[in-house]
């Protein structure tokens, strides 16, 4: 209808000038150059061309409705942590992250009726058989030597354990040890690929020599060749988490601040219900420590890693052996099957 008009006004305008369409076949539109858009255009005005142009070119100048060039729209590449962000679950705060994942908020959990008969109960079980983090857990890193020097020795094992077995950071510890570079200043002197070659094969090895030097010079200016004996000083020291700060804190300082988690504790927890739903150790870590007994903070690490090691393994738990299985929601329910991994990601450097 709006082009009807438009044709109405045009050959009123040529009636009243007489010489706007003489020169023209019969049917106009022929003769115009116009573009419509029955959806998306808009007619807002009919001008003539300059003075230079033809007489008898007419346009109608239409508006097309904007579309959004694609190309122009700045994109923002989501950066993300390195790998070794990802297995300490300690974010880099230096980089812009253009998704995080909010925090759970860890829900109350009243103390289970039964928590303590199933922690009696573990103990017995416990006691029947030696774990590999009785004899090479980080707390057992330097137990020869001088204060001073066996808490670097705990620090250095527990950077040193993420990711990677009992048996594997003892054996590297004692390589250490015995080429005399479990001290801040021979560690600082000594270069990369020796300590390498001496943790090797220790998970992320590579990162792990870089920081091993690294927090070296940080305790030597810092700490007068000590470690910082507080849980945000550890924090703040490369590859340290807030599980192996607890570690630290605990074995080193004789300063229980929280329980240390990893993923034994936060797995069985979760089986046995003493956690609701938590996603991560420090999730598990803010639950238990809700209704757990500061007194067994420091003993419930040890005592869960080591049944998880020998009875409640993350596949195919031993629930038929386990003396808890009447009491335990997750008796014969627990995960049977690895989960598939991805393509392309993996948790480990190469080894
Ligand atoms: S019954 Fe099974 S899942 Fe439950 S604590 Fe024992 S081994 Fe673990």
């Amino acid at each position: 209808m709006l082009f009807t008009l438009v044709l109405g006004y045009r050959r009123n305008k040529q009636r009243s000038s007489g010489d706007i369409f003489s020169d023209r076949s019969s049917d106009p539109l022929t003769q115009t150059n116009f573009t419509y858009n029955r959806m998306h255009t808009k007619i807002t005005s009919i001008k003539s061309e300059p003075e230079s142009t033809s007489a008898s070119e007419h346009h109608v100048f239409v508006r097309r409705k904007r579309s959004r060039n694609p190309e122009l729209v700045t994109k923002t590449e989501p950066i993300l942590p390195d790998i070794e962000e990802f297995a300490y679950g300690k974010p880099n705060v230096n980089l812009p992250l253009t998704k995080s994942k909010p925090k759970t908020q860890v829900k109350p959990v009243n103390p289970p009726s039964n928590w303590e008969k199933v922690l009696e109960q573990i103990r017995k079980m416990r006691s029947l058989n030696d774990a590999p983090v009785d004899s090479m857990g980080c707390e057992k890193a330097g137990t020869s030597l001088p204060p001073k020097e066996r808490r670097f020795a705990v620090l250095i094992s527990s950077l040193l354990s993420s990711q990677t077995k009992d048996h594997v950071t003892h054996g590297a510890i004692q390589r250490l040890q015995d080429s005399n570079l479990l001290k801040p200043e021979t560690i600082e002197k000594a270069d990369e690929t020796t300590l390498k070659n001496l943790i090797y094969p220790v998970g992320f090895y590579t990162r792990k020599a870089i920081n091993m030097k690294k927090i070296a010079k940080i305790c030597l200016l810092k700490y007068n060749g000590d470690i910082p004996n507080t849980l945000e000083g550890l924090l703040s020291l490369p590859g340290i988490g807030p599980k192996m700060g607890h570690l630290v804190m605990n074995v080193g300082w004789d300063n229980v601040q929280g329980i240390c988690v990893d993923t034994h504790v936060h797995r069985i927890c979760n089986r046995l219900g003493w956690v609701v739903g938590t996603k991560t150790p420090e999730e598990t870590r803010e639950g238990l420590q809700m209704w757990l007994p500061k007194e067994e903070w420091v003993p419930i690490n040890p005592l869960l890693v080591g049944f998880g090691q020998t009875v409640c393994t993350p596949l195919r738990p031993s629930c038929s052996l386990c003396s808890v299985n009447e009491l335990c929601p997750s008796a014969f329910r627990a995960a049977t099957t690895p989960k598939k991994k991805l393509p392309g990601k993996t948790k480990r450097e190469e080894l």
